[in-house]
């Protein structure tokens, strides 16, 4: 047999285990151009590195594969693999996180959006148009029509609305980690299910496997007995014992 010499790692080998650059894939070419730029694909490659760069070859696919994955579904993904949990309180972790600032933003927006709030607001209006008009009605400190206090209800009304957007930012913003959150469990629940299925499968298949091998096994000994009846001169030995198949 001649010995030749693959053309990547140089190793001496057979002649007929080499495999010639002419019938290899175009993919694994491609992979050892990558690797190799100088290899000039004109000797064979022994069997070695043509196994070698198939694997290379299929850990791409599945790396492709695996690319395609969203963000969200990667996440889902590795914590699969790792066994890990889904869940988590969305709402305790985001008020942990919360600044004193978006505290109280929530407070106000809270407070400003009760009847406590309109009902004291009412009566606050009400006491000063009454102190301006008839309390202190020779020296009033804000006269009929009332312009300190359409100062003070702007200026309460130009604060009062950017907190509440700030408040009801932050509630989308939580609602969209849950509604992700909720969309990751799901994930999860749909795989873990699919696993259970294939694994109740296979145990079924399994037990089919078993029982037709034991109903095998009966019918061999029922054949038996009705021949030792038949003729019970000829002794015929008894069929081997069952052995539980192997799957
Ligand atoms: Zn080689």
């Amino acid at each position: 047999m001649p010995k030749v010499t693959c053309s990547l790692c140089d190793s001496v080998v057979e002649g007929r285990t080499l495999a010639s650059p002419q019938k290899l894939e175009n993919r694994i070419i491609d992979l050892i151009k990558q690797d190799r730029p100088e290899w000039e694909g004109k000797r064979g490659i022994c069997a070695h590195c043509l196994e070698q760069y198939r694997a290379k070859k299929f850990i791409g696919y599945l790396e492709a594969e695996y690319q395609k994955l969203s963000e969200l579904e990667h996440a889902v993904v590795s914590k699969v693999t790792r066994r890990g949990r889904v869940s988590k309180l969305v709402h305790q972790d985001m008020d942990t996180q919360m600044t004193f600032g978006e505290h109280v933003a929530d407070r106000v927006a809270q407070f400003g959006g009760s009847w406590r709030f309109i009902s004291l607001f009412g009566g606050i209006l009400v006491i000063w148009m009454g102190v301006n008009v008839w309390v202190l009605a020779s020296h009033p400190f804000d006269p009929y029509p009332f312009i300190l206090l359409n100062l003070v209800l702007s200026t309460l009304a130009a604060l009062q609305a950017p907190v509440i957007m700030m408040s009801q930012n932050r509630q989308a913003h939580k609602d969209r980690v849950q509604a992700n959150q909720d969309y990751e469990i799901n994930l999860m629940a749909e795989i873990e299910i699919r696993d259970l299925h294939d694994k109740l499968d296979s145990l079924r298949f399994k037990q089919w496997h078993e029982l037709w091998h034991i109903q095998k096994r009966q019918i061999e000994l029922l054949e038996h007995l009705c021949e030792r009846q038949a003729n019970p001169e000829a002794k015929k030995p008894v069929p081997t014992p069952y052995v539980p198949p192997e799957l």
